[in-house]
């Protein structure tokens, strides 16, 4: 244990070498794959099923059970109940559910490798990515949000007269949770942590694609000690995570994916009832590199911007803006390092990228690189599919890119590089300001001058200087515009788990 303790605290600075890490389970076991409601594992009520596919092989690994509208309803029942006033959660003291949450990063940790090798199966991310990173960082979120359980106090407010006047920050009920395939652990803690931390109850929807480790991390929530009903999962498509909506017992709607179904579940929300929601959905983050830089640096901190997770991150650095002198010398770059890139078995330690997340992916984002080509854009490398086993995409680079081209514009979730060209730095805030999207960007320069007027004219949730893809759960994450609203981790994202009540109690004169 403390082995496992010392080697996480060390690649969570990312400074491992592959012969430290523990060695992946190329063929991990599965073992739950069911509902999971009150504690236990049911079968869908339907008695129907669903596979999960390995996308490095496209092999079904295992069929899991397909949860629906009557499944998902129990699970709201088994919530709204644990939710009740008086239940054994809404008596713990805070510090206790706090103590919960510490024993379930504890479980988590002793399960690294595990867990990661299940990710890595499930998902096709590289195995050393998924424990630094998917599992590094979804431990690190529990105990961040456990240290906050019994912090999350009030204020005692003066108002006028003989009154005492306090605010509580309670629960805001039973949380409905509808989560993405592209960290599918990594999302899983974000949304539970903290509605747990401040005493809500929680239905999870994992994506269709990415069941398995929402399901192992269920069942040690369960040997942790949370009481039945406080945390519930169930496996299921698109129409489980419209009746998770739909359910008027469900008091607020937390989800991260496409900006499209984020439309629909802001709409759905106001049906009927007016449930809260936060909303984390797509973008198309510009990533600013100036003239000035140490270009080496920037060439891998662009590449990694795109590339990182085989470039199916909310917040990639998608439309890479050079300036101008730097322009030609930044392309060659880049090209180069994307030759470098080491596709492959994602179980292999030296694996840079894995497989997409399944074959729609994969032809969603060739078709995308087509139009790229017929509407102008210049290909330098890669824009085709890389085998014919699973679903993997070439490392692609893109330059001359208009900001009209397709590729300008739309998500494509997808290792494919857009490189472009500007002069200033008005042109270049308007120009990375002109989206919908709104969730990250970045700005490399040595000017602190330049630095600090494009971080101000920027309309992102996040803005990364010298740095990108940093993500620590201290920090607020969340979009501006069509990227959604709330923020995520941090202070701010506690807050959107607790509804603030006012208690105004008069206060007896002295001699009455
Ligand atoms: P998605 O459709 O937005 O799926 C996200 C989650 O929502 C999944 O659990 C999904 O279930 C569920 N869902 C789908 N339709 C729903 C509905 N009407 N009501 C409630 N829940 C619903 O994303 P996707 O299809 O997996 O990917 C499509 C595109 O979304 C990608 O190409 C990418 O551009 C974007 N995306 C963004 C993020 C992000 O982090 N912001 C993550 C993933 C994808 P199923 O699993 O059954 O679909
Ligand atoms: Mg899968």
């Amino acid at each position: 244990m403390l082995r496992v303790t010392r080697f996480l605290s060390k690649i969570q600075r990312c400074n491992f070498s592959a012969q430290t890490i523990p060695k992946p389970t190329e063929n991990p076991e599965v073992l739950y794959s069911g509902i999971f409601i009150n504690n236990e594992w049911h079968k869908s009520k339907s008695g129907k099923t669903f596979a999960t596919v390995n996308p490095t092989t496209g092999e079904v690994i295992t069929e899991v059970q397909k949860g629906e509208q009557a499944d998902i309803d129990a699970a709201v029942d088994a919530a709204h109940k644990a939710f009740k006033f008086g239940s054994p959660w809404r008596t713990m003291d805070a510090s206790d559910r706090g103590h919960l949450l510490y024993k379930l990063a504890d479980l988590m940790e002793k399960d690294a490798s595990y867990l990661a090798s299940l990710e890595t199966l499930d998902n096709g991310k590289p195995y050393t990515a998924a424990l630094r990173d998917d599992i590094g960082l979804s431990i690190k979120a529990i105990r961040y949000m456990a240290g906050w359980a019994d912090k999350n106090h009030g204020k005692v407010i003066p108002i006028d007269g003989n009154f005492l006047c306090y605010t509580r920050h309670e629960p805001v009920g039973v949380c409905g949770q509808i989560i993405p395939w592209n960290f599918p652990l990594l999302m899983f803690a974000w949304k539970i942590a903290p509605a747990l931390a401040t005493g809500n109850t929680v239905v999870l929807k994992p994506a269709e694609q990415t069941p398995l480790t929402a399901l192992y991390t269920a069942q040690l929530a369960a040997e942790a000690g949370f009481p039945a009903g406080v945390l519930n999962v169930v496996p299921g498509f698109g129409d489980a995570g419209a009746a998770l909506v739909a359910n008027d017992k469900v008091d607020k709607i937390a989800f991260t994916g496409s900006t499209e179904v984020g439309l629909k579940i802001q709409q759905a929300s106001g049906v009927g009832r007016l449930k809260r929601t936060t909303l984390e959905l797509g973008g198309k983050s510009p990533n600013i590199i100036l003239a000035d830089v140490d270009v080496a640096k920037a060439v891998e901190a662009a590449h990694m911007a795109v590339f990182y997770n085989q470039g199916q991150v909310c917040c990639a650095g998608t439309r890479t803006y050079i300036q101008e002198s730097l322009y030609d010398e930044f392309v060659e770059r880049s090209v180069e390092r994307a030759k470098k890139k080491v596709v492959g078995n994602p179980f292999d330690l030296k694996t840079e990228q894995g497989p997409q997340i399944d074959g729609t992916q994969m032809e969603k984002i060739l078709g995308l690189v087509k139009e790229g080509v017929n509407q102008g854009a210049k290909l330098l490398t890669g824009g085709g599919r890389h085998g014919d086993r699973g679903y993997f995409v070439e490392p692609t680079v893109f330059a001359e890119v208009e900001d009209s081209n397709v590729i300008a514009r739309e998500e494509i979730f997808g290792p494919v590089q857009q490189l472009m060209k500007f002069k200033n730095l008005e042109e270049i805030i308007e120009r990375a300001n002109n989206t919908n999207y709104g969730l990250a960007a970045a700005v490399f320069s040595k000017d602190l001058d330049k630095v600090n007027y494009i971080t101000q004219g920027l309309r992102a949730g996040v803005v990364w200087v010298n740095t990108y893809n940093s993500l620590p759960v201290q920090s607020p994450f969340g979009g501006f515009k069509d990227s959604g609203h709330g923020r995520e981790m941090s202070e701010y994202g506690i807050r959107q788990y607790t509804e603030v009540k006012s208690v105004i109690t008069a206060l007896h004169q002295k001699n009455s």
